[in-house]
């Protein structure tokens, strides 16, 4: 799983906001952008273009 000291220091690439982790699938979230990051073999996509809507559950 992700170092939290990794998370703690992980900022959106968009908003320059706080990401959450999201254990399954493992992903980051941003709650400003609305926008979920996923996380390849423990490491973090933070592109924009590859991020994807959060979908309301
Ligand atoms: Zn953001």
């Amino acid at each position: 799983m992700l170092d939290p000291k990794l998370l703690e220091i992980l900022v959106c690439p968009k908003c320059r906001g706080e990401l959450a982790l999201r254990e399954d699938p493992p992903a980051l979230v941003c709650n400003n952008c609305r926008l979920v990051y996923e996380i390849r073999d423990g490491i973090p996509i933070l592109l924009i273009d590859e991020a994807k809507a959060l979908e309301i559950s």
